[in-house]
């Protein structure tokens, strides 16, 4: 569209990270309060491994692909709940991918009771939630820490039938046992005073929901990280491109991941947590092998945009349309003859939030566009005016006279077809798993997955059922 060519455009969102870094993260001993004592952390090989990050062999107990939300937590909860080396690897630098699109709910509500993502995704938000008041204990203040608030969601419905939707899903979450509320349209209108809907309006109210910053929270994980690098047991490679398997014998073990610059033994594991580009990075990966292992992760387009110091409106809780849900949920499959790749068919539903620094996001569309993250001014108007339709303050303003106040947000989801994660280890090819596909749910899910994916490295009892989430059966 004509006239938005001054957006301050951020389809690199990494851009910022630093600055995010500084300007919510300068103490270190804060960090290293929360984590265990020193003295029970083992000193490994030899202490100097994050120092050489060029042309160079190194060996750790795990080496860990992609430096978003899913693998920084692993390299976490590996580093804490265990004495084993860890290397991160990533093409680029964390938040570059979808990670740093990511709006920051880790919300309940569009979420359904008794299906597997639910259970996995109440883990990760009691262990969320386990963090945030760890970091509170310390003294702490979790919304500079993390961005955290809890400021309950509301999904909202302004049609008979979705209303009724809506009771039986505050009925269900309610049995599931999370708080929840139906909100007739006086009580959300008392809510959300600015939102501007009739009476067929109402809403599912989920007091207990909260957010993150994605900026703030993978600040703290890699600070909190690279604090066992003077220990000896963690290493950072970023800008630095996995590129083949290490395989040493010709029982298709894997033995690490040879990058542009460097040769990183994994000799427990090799995790491959690279978002939407773990199908074709496994592919490459794969290609001289006779091993065949198709994992179908497709990047999933999403536009975020992000308002600074906008103030003309006053939201008070998250909101999403309850037409989210399906959104989210719809699914091509490649079996119905749809190449994923091609079709470019948009869905654009609204949410709204206000992050730590008071920026107002706007969300969010989803379309199949393969690895493109270029700007699309067309799906930036449509945000915009689907949140003027549940925002009547908004039509005051255009995107036009808002360029100069407005970033885009550009990733790319890992979308699965069939809608979960893929986690847990590569059937046939010993010490590799993956760990990937969370579509639009990844900051919500990553405490849980890196869980996982630890007890499932140290062979401890799982504390769910990883069966719904296995490579194998999923992948072929
Ligand atoms: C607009 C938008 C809004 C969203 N909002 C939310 C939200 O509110 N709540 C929520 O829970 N989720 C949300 N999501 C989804 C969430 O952001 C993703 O599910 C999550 O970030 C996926 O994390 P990841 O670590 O798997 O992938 P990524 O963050 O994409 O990280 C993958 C990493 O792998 C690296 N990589 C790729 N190839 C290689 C290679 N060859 N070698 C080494 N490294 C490689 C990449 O550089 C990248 O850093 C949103 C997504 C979008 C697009």
């Amino acid at each position: 569209m004509a006239g938005i060519s001054t957006l301050h455009l951020n389809p690199n969102p990494s851009l910022k990270f630093n600055h995010q870094i500084h300007t919510s993260l300068n103490q270190k001993n804060q960090l290293f309060s929360i984590l265990p004592s020193p003295r029970k952390i083992k000193r490994r090989n030899g202490g100097n491994l994050g120092i050489c990050a060029v042309c160079a062999t190194h060996s750790f107990d795990v080496v860990v692909v992609g430096a978003g939300i899913i693998g920084l937590s692993i390299a976490r909860d590996l580093l804490l709940r265990s004495n084993l080396s860890v290397a991160v690897v990533d093409a680029a630098v964390p938040c570059s991918g979808a990670t740093g699109a990511g709006q920051g709910y880790l919300w309940m509500v569009h979420k359904t009771p008794g299906t597997e993502v639910w259970d996995l995704a109440m883990r990760s938000r009691k262990l969320w939630e386990l963090l945030a008041d760890n970091v509170q204990d310390q003294g702490f203040d979790p919304l500079e820490t993390l961005g955290w608030k809890k400021t309950g969601s509301l999904l909202i419905g302004r049609a008979e039938a979705e209303l009724n939707q809506l009771k039986r899903r505050v009925q269900e979450l309610s049995k599931a046992g999370v708080r929840a509320e139906y909100l007739s349209h006086d009580d959300l209108a008392n809510k959300e005073p600015e939102l501007g809907i009739n009476q067929q309006s109402g809403a599912a109210f989920l007091p207990d929901d909260c957010q993150l910053d994605a900026y703030r929270t993978m600040a703290f994980i890699e600070k909190g990280n690279r604090l066992f690098k003077t220990l000896g047991r963690y290493a950072e490679f970023y800008r630095d491109p996995a590129v083949h398997f290490i395989r040493s014998n010709g029982k298709g073990k894997i033995d690490g991941i040879k990058t542009q610059k460097n040769t990183l033994y994994g000799r427990k594991a090799t995790i491959i947590a690279a978002g939407c580009w773990t199908g074709s990075l496994m592919d490459k990966l794969l290609q001289d092998s006779h091993i065949v292992l198709h994992v179908p992760i497709k990047p999933r387009k999403g536009f975020l945009l992000n308002l600074e110091n906008f103030d003309n409106l006053d939201i008070r809780h998250g909101l999403m349309e309850a037409g989210y849900v399906d959104h989210q949920k719809s699914v091509i499959s490649e079996s119905e003859g749809v190449d994923l790749d091609r079709n470019e068919a948009l869905s654009v539903s609204m949410t709204v939030t206000r992050d730590a620094c008071g920026n107002l996001l706007i969300g969010s569309s989803r379309q199949f566009a393969g690895f493109n993250t270029e700007l699309d001014t067309f799906i930036v108007d449509r945000i915009w005016e689907r949140a003027q339709q549940f925002f009547p303050a908004l039509k005051e303003f255009s995107v036009k006279n808002l360029s100069e106040q407005m970033n885009v947000r550009i990733g790319l989801r890992p979308y699965m077809p069939d809608g979960k994660p893929v986690i847990g280890p590569a059937p046939g090819i010993p010490n590799l798993f993956l760990a990937s596909g969370h579509e639009g749910g990844g900051l919500s899910m990553a405490l849980g997955t890196a869980e996982m994916v630890t007890d499932m490295v140290l062979d401890n009892p799982l504390q769910l059922d990883c069966k719904p989430f296995s490579v194998e059966g999923r992948c072929c």
